[in-house]
């Protein structure tokens, strides 16, 4: 049997059609006349199952504890009149995310480019272009990595994958002849697209993912929503916004004939079919009637969110000069953004800073002013003092996040073939949301998308 990652999404794919829907046996909402979905959590994966009823004319309500639909689709505007809007939570769309950039499309939202050039700032010293920090022979034994692993057969891949996944992506490296400064920026750049160092990230996990990476795209950091990600959230419940009770949290969920969701200060839901779309940790803090198995709990225990912190600062001025600025430091506000590509009208413009793992929770606790002294200093190399065009600082820590207490899951060393090989037992939606780990693109909105059309299916077929 093939296990690669795309094998394993495929088969978790059959395996939860008809499961997104919690245990409601179909004989018991044969006899009613309008079988109705509950669906938890108004992020894109809730929104998108809810679209997908709407279209389809199946009766459903959303439940949502923020005051807000987008969940970790967050968008923030830093100026006021909603200019200046940058992403707090998810940024990038991939080129590859295929499904997401025709919701988009079928909602009228322009996309526009956010591919960056980054430079970089190592040991106190600018550069214009960080793959010019990189040794020309490791370049190249990179790319032949890659483009070897890209080349194996799903067996082959399966294979290599099992030799590998319990070790990390950073000592993968090493043993690949990657040293010095040349693994230094690996581990820089890397830990960014897994929000933690690599040395906790499987390499299988990580090879598996920039291998996959398709010609054109930079690591999937290819595009974002004109007027903001969160744009697709609000445009979707535009659609149907008396069927989303937003500030309605979800305690309790109970399964028999029908569902029943008992929320906080008493509110009761009723339907016929579940589809719970909050993050593990927020699923586990509920209390499931009848219980969870226990090997999904232990599943959900095992299962890591990676720490995130973006602490964005308004300047009065691009002194950054080019509108696909990035760069990558080797110091504590770690890697930097322009964050306001291409958003015309103003001069103004916001840099985010963006940390992860131990440095994102340091950072987090800090003060404003202690965080622009350290953000002055990083960019010092490259642009002097920087401090008379700051005008408005905002974070945002995920480690924090009331409901998924991080950013995205990561699968760490030796997981995940065993984590998935449970998953895929256990049949259970919220996994399949975080096995890509950073993507609202094309494998998530898929999953969601496939499990809304199973549930039209088994409805007709109840009839
Ligand atoms: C900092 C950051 C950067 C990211 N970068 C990218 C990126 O560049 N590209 C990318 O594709 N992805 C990125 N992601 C990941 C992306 O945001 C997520 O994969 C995606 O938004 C998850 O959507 P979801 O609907 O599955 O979950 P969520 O968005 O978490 O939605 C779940 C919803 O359930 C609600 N909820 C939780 N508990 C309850 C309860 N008890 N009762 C009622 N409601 C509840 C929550 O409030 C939430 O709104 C990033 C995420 C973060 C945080």
């Amino acid at each position: 049997m093939k296990l690669s990652r795309r094998t394993f999404l495929q088969q978790s794919l059959k395996l939860t059609a008809g499961a997104a829907i919690v245990s409601s046996p179909i004989s018991a909402f044969a006899i009613h006349q309008k079988p109705k979905v509950l669906i938890i959590g108004a992020g894109f994966a809730g929104l998108s199952a809810a679209y997908h009823c709407h279209l389809k004319g199946i009766p459903f309500e959303v439940i949502e504890s923020r005051d807000r639909v987008g969940g970790r689709v967050f968008s923030y505007p830093m100026m006021e009149g909603n200019q200046l809007i940058t992403e707090l939570g998810a940024e990038w769309i991939g080129n590859d995310h295929s499904f997401i950039l025709k919701l988009c499309d079928q909602f009228g939202i322009p996309v526009q480019d956010n591919q960056l050039k980054t430079r970089a700032i190592y040991k106190g010293r600018y550069h214009e272009s960080v793959q010019d920090l990189f040794s020309r022979k490791w370049s190249d034994k990179y790319s032949s990595l890659l483009s070897y692993y890209r080349n194996l057969s799903d067996e082959k891949k399966e294979q290599l994958g099992r030799s590998i996944d319990p070790i990390d992506w950073w000592r993968y490296l090493y043993n690949a002849g990657c040293t010095d400064t040349d693994l230094e920026l690996h581990e820089l750049m890397d830990s960014t697209d897994f929000g933690e160092s690599i040395r906790h990230v499987s390499a299988y996990a990580a090879l598996d993912e920039y291998a996959k990476t398709s010609e054109g795209s930079i690591n999937q950091m290819d595009k974002k929503m004109t007027g903001g990600n969160q744009t697709l959230a609000r445009k979707m419940m535009e659609l149907f916004p008396d069927r989303v009770h937003s500030g309605v949290h979800v305690l309790q969920i109970i399964q028999n004939k029908r569902v029943q969701v008992i929320c906080k200060g008493g509110r009761t839901f009723e339907g016929d079919r579940l589809i719970c779309t909050v993050p593990t940790l927020a699923l586990k803090k509920m209390i499931w009637q009848p219980a969870l198995p226990s090997s999904m709990l232990r599943a959900i225990d095992q299962l890591q969110y990676a720490r995130i912190n973006k602490h964005a600062t308004r300047y009065s001025e691009r002194f950054w000069k080019d509108e696909s600025f990035d760069l990558l430091t080797d110091t504590s506000a770690h890697y930097f953004y322009h964050a306001t590509k291409l958003q015309t009208g103003t001069d103004k413009g916001v840099l985010i800073s963006y940390t992860i793992g131990d440095k994102a929770a340091v950072v987090a606790n800090q003060s404003d002013a202690v965080n622009a002294e350290a953000i002055r200093q990083a960019l010092k190399p490259a642009f002097g003092d920087i401090d008379a065009y700051r005008e408005k600082q905002s974070n945002y820590y995920w480690g924090n996040d009331a409901y998924s207490l991080g950013a995205y899951a990561f699968y760490g060393k030796g997981q995940w073939f065993e984590l998935f090989e449970a998953l895929n037992q256990n049949i259970f939606i919220p996994f399949l949301q975080e096995n890509i780990y950073r993507k609202t693109g094309k494998v998530l909105w898929r999953v969601l998308w496939r499990q809304a059309e199973m549930l039209l299916k088994n409805f007709k077929s109840s009839r």
